[in-house]
């Protein structure tokens, strides 16, 4: 018995005489071709959709479109190894028609074309969305965060930056002060050491200078950080463990968990970016309303306010925060606001009814307390440790029917958590997509357009077939 053998290398074959016979009918490779050709490139966005009458000819748009779709959807997001596989990848020699363009032609028509490739994602949506893929019932909101082209070590705060310049003072003064008592020794020596530590201050006094640039930069800008290698990213909160990268906003419709609406932006926090995200998406889906979930780092009454007002019913949970919380009191959910009698009732039983008025950012901010109550009360020691003032805003009421509606539905905070962690999980995991290639918001918008188009491309096309997909699109 022999193991099975292949051809010898030398041995006259009869291959196929044409390439199509080398892609199989269900390939997405053939979607991809069929999709691009459908769209309307300058439409979109994209340079040079028609040809220049003289000089020398280009590579058109929608080839390097497809081949790009290709990369990404296998894993392959660099230029050189695009070129690369123009030139032994027999589904890339398909779909290219044997064209080969160099990594800087792949490259250039990326940076060029930044901003042309949301359209392309949106596009692929709207093709969804008539082929029934989407719900158009429950959206789950969630953000993630990507690494940039930016060391952990070139980010700066004003925070780090005047820890720096004390340190770089303190090493100063100790330098200085050696330097005065080798003065005072060295005579009569070659004076090598007085030299040594004269270099040392003055590229300690040049690296002062630059953190003290950078200081002036953050003052002037109002910004809160700086990134030498790409400027536009940001130190993410460190619990994440990306460091310096991008905050990426996504919205997933909950039938097939696919990828309705996606945003990049340096904003370190998710908080704020509810309505925005998630009004675009139901934009696209073309319904007036639909529910919309999201975890506790978006809980800002201005934003659910923003939501609810939009026609989009907001769940999203109260994060337990605050000075109460932390000292293990009474939490704010356990008083009840009763509003016809405009005041909260304790776990006491007590009623909280003498308002303060104060400002929280722009909203009218009331504090209720029952200063006699909290005196006397045997439960004091469990809620305060004078009196109790339990605050709420000009327009709670947004919060009070958002409990409400979790109370009824608390099951959907778990649903929230399968819709989003598939797209991330996948994009992250099997794509292999938790850094970005490219530096600046333009361009790392560019790339995530493209990873969450063919995220949404891999899904529809195990959901349905190639086949299907290619009928939709010629229809
Ligand atoms: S301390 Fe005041 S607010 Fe707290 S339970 Fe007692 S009476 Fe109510």
């Amino acid at each position: 018995m022999t193991h099975i053998a292949g051809f010898d290398r030398s041995q006259l074959l009869l291959l196929p005489e044409v390439i199509d016979d080398y892609v199989d009918p269900e390939n997405p490779v053939r979607f991809i071709d069929v999709f691009v050709d459908g769209l309307d490139l300058a439409a979109a966005g994209f340079a040079r959709v028609t040809p220049e009458k003289t000089g020398r000819p280009g590579y058109a748009p929608g080839d390097l479109l497809k081949l790009y779709i290709y990369g990404y959807l296998n894993r392959v997001r660099s230029s050189r190894r695009l070129e690369a596989e123009c030139h032994r990848n027999i589904e890339v020699i398909w779909l290219l028609r044997t064209l080969k363009p160099d990594f800087k032609t792949i490259a250039d028509f990326r940076a060029d074309n930044r901003k042309a490739f949301r359209a392309v994602f949106r596009r692929f949506v709207v093709l969804c969305r008539e082929l029934n893929l989407f719900g158009r019932e429950l959206l789950g909101v969630d953000g993630t965060r990507i690494k940039a082209v930016n060391n952990k070590d070139r980010n700066f705060t004003k925070n780090s930056l005047e820890k720096f310049i004390k340190a770089v003072d303190e090493r100063l003064d100790e330098y200085l002060k050696r330097l005065d008592e080798d003065d005072a020794t060295e005579a009569g020596t070659s004076g090598s050491r007085t030299k040594n530590l004269a270099e040392k201050i003055e590229a300690l006094r040049t690296k002062r200078g630059r953190y003290n640039a950078m200081l002036a930069d953050l003052e002037r800008s109002g910004e809160e950080q700086i990134s030498l290698t790409d400027p536009d990213s940001r130190a993410m909160a460190a619990y994440t463990k990306v460091g310096v990268g991008y905050n990426i906003q996504i919205a997933v419709d909950a039938k097939n968990k696919m990828i309705v609406e996606q945003a990049v932006s340096n904003q370190v926090v998710d908080m704020g970016l509810l309505t925005q995200t998630a009004e675009a998406a139901r934009d696209i889906l073309e319904v007036e309303k639909i529910d919309v979930v999201a975890d506790k780092g978006y809980f800002k009454i201005e934003d659910i306010e923003a939501c609810e007002k939009a026609g989009m019913t907001p769940y999203v949970p109260r994060p337990q925060r605050g000075p109460a919380v932390r000292e293990g009191f009474f939490r704010k959910d356990e008083f009840r606001y009763d509003a016809e009698r405009d005041a909260y009732i304790c776990p006491a039983g007590q009623v909280l009814a003498t308002r303060y008025e104060s400002k929280l950012r722009n909203l009218k901010k009331f504090d209720y307390s029952n200063r006699a109550a909290c005196l006397v009360c045997a439960m004091r020691s469990r809620c305060t440790k004078e009196y109790r003032k339990v605050s709420r805003l000009e327009n709670e009421a947004v919060l009070d029917r958002m409990a409400e509606r979790l109370k009824r539905r608390p099951e959907i905070l778990d649903t929230r958590r399968e819709i989003v962690e598939h797209p991330f999980g996948s994009i992250k995991q099997w794509m292999n997509q938790g850094a970005f290639l490219m530096r600046g918001l333009d361009k790392v918008r560019a790339e995530f357009s493209l990873t969450a188009l063919v995220y949404n491309m891999r899904r529809a096309i195990n959901i349905l077939s190639v086949g299907e997909l290619m009928r939709a699109v010629r229809a």
